[in-house]
């Protein structure tokens, strides 16, 4: 049975139509990767399941209808958010932004220290002195202190250097490893993608248009649909 169900949604940016029906389904310790090229809407999408924005359409999450929740309910249901842009409280420290966000389950301090150990090593430090790689660690330790059953990543490795990039995408790989936690990705490079999603979605121009396994993901569908 679906975690999170999707079906027909459909919503606005005031007047002007953003989606047009997209269907998405992950279940419960599942890894679906959300692809499409820009302006296709991916993070519309992310922001009607949080209930940023309004929508039509079948929501469910854990068998509850989200329509009319406000989204901190959304997130208090078991949905963790991290959106483009790494938004984090700028004048806490490390430690303090972790705790803001800390509700009870297996993600705490430590073990969010021990997926991130460069966190550990600047707990006591303000956000706005982190390299923008560490932030975006801070934003997804902040997600996994609220203990979701589902953590959606919005381009969590956009803008970074190789090497961070790496280590975020290891992290991610040890959360669906270790916890089991399901996850919904949106990210551009395929080839990690490949490595850790179960299933793929496929949106374009607002609308869901494939998908599968990401074993019956072929280059030609990938191509076509996202240019890559
Ligand atoms: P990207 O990979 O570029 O982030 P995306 O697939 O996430 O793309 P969305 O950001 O969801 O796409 O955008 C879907 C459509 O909605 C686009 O046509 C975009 O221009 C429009 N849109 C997005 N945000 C807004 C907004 N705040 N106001 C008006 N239109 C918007």
């Amino acid at each position: 049975m679906s975690l999170l169900s999707v079906k027909n949604l459909t919503a606005a940016y005031g007047p002007v139509p953003a989606l047009f029906g997209v269907d998405l389904e992950v279940a419960a310790g599942e890894v679906v990767a959300l692809m499409g090229r820009n302006g296709m809407g991916k993070t519309t999408t992310v922001k009607a399941i949080c209930r940023m924005i309004s929508s039509q359409g079948e929501l469910r999450f854990a068998d509850q209808t989200l329509h009319t929740m406000p989204s901190h309910k959304v997130a208090r249901l078991g949905v963790g958010l991290v959106l483009e842009g790494r938004r984090c409280f700028k004048d806490l420290t490390v430690q303090e932004n972790l705790m803001a966000a800390a509700r009870p389950g297996a993600w705490n301090l430590r073990t969010v220290a021990t997926l991130f150990p460069r966190l550990d090593e600047r707990r006591a430090q303000r956000a706005h002195s982190l390299s923008g790689g560490e932030q975006q660690m801070l934003v997804i330790g902040r997600a996994l202190m609220t203990n979701p059953q589902l953590l959606i990543l919005d381009e969590a490795t956009e803008g970074l250097a190789p090497i961070v990039r790496q280590e975020i995408w290891a992290a991610i790989t040890r959360i669906k490893v270790e916890s089991g936690m399901a996850i919904l990705l949106i990210d551009k490079s395929l080839k990690e993608l490949a490595t850790v999603a179960d299933r793929a979605v496929i949106l374009a121009r607002g609308k869901t248009v494939w998908s599968g396994a990401m074993s019956e993901l072929t280059p030609e569908i990938t191509q076509y649909y996202v240019g890559i």
